[in-house]
């Protein structure tokens, strides 16, 4: 469903040169929970951010639900195929990246807005959700007047609305404490069985990844130096 292949980034900001990553390979299969993870400067963030091409890689190719799409116009000028292929692909963060002056119903019509869905099927759309998160009755509030885990909650709900087949979480747990952490993860686990989504996570704590990853890679200095699934993985000393 995800597959990186030979992905390099290099930063390159007042004649400095950052290499993010470094060639680096990732198979995530359809219907899976995979999680990257590797501590602060790995390159987790980087490959995250090329992966729906919010960053350019340098080289290598990107290819999500069989559509390469680093071979996609892209920039100033990203063509139909490469914002229709982005709408496949849901994207929640750490810090929820929610509207503060929009309602919660407001911030999970916002990615509908844009497709250009009706005020009938965008309401319809928003509660449905919203329900399936586990907030159908704070559709009014402010997300100010929510909890950390509400919030993230309303994240997800936004980032399901362009229906994904994949999800991909950036440090989404990082800022809720552990009780809440353990919902989210549930949540997200239970939006992959439901709705058969596959998940790419990314974090810097281990038990994100035995709690809810089928499949894992460990990174260190922008490359990829152990994957696979969660049972090899551990049985490793
Ligand atoms: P992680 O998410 O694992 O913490 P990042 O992908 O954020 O890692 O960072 C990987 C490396 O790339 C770090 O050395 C970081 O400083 C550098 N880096 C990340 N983003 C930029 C950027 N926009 N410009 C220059 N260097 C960057
Ligand atoms: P993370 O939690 O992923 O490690 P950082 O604090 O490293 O995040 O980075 C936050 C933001 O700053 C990111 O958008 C990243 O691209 C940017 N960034 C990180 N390192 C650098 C850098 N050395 N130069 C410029 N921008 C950077």
């Amino acid at each position: 469903m995800i597959t990186t292949k030979d992905l390099t980034k290099v930063y390159r900001s007042r004649g400095r040169e950052v290499t993010a990553l470094h060639g680096v390979d990732l198979h995530v299969r359809e219907g899976e929970v995979y999680g990257v993870v590797g501590t602060s400067g790995a390159g987790k963030s980087t490959l995250i951010r090329c992966v729906n091409l919010l960053e350019r890689p340098s080289s290598g190719s990107v290819t999500v639900d069989g559509v390469e799409l680093t071979a996609l116009p892209g920039g100033e000028r990203a063509g139909r195929e490469l914002r229709e292929a982005r709408r496949r692909i849901g994207m929640v963060f750490q810090h929820f990246n929610l509207l503060s002056s929009r309602t919660v119903q407001q911030n999970v019509e916002l990615p509908l807005e844009i497709i250009g869905l009706d005020r009938t099927q965008r309401r319809r759309k928003a509660a449905e959700l919203l329900d399936l998160v586990g907030l159908g009755d704070r559709a009014r509030s402010y997300p100010s007047q929510l909890s950390g885990g509400q919030k993230q909650r309303v994240g997800i709900a936004r980032a399901l609305a362009g229906d994904p087949k994949v999800l991909l979480s950036d440090e989404a747990t990082s800022a809720l404490d552990p009780e809440t952490t353990r919902s989210i993860l549930k949540l997200l686990r239970d939006l992959n069985q439901q709705l058969g989504l596959t998940v790419l996570l990314i974090t810097h704590e281990m038990d994100v990844i035995k709690s809810v990853c089928d499949s894992a890679a460990l990174m260190r200095g922008g490359r990829v130096v152990e994957s696979g699934g969660l049972t090899g993985l551990l049985a490793d000393p």
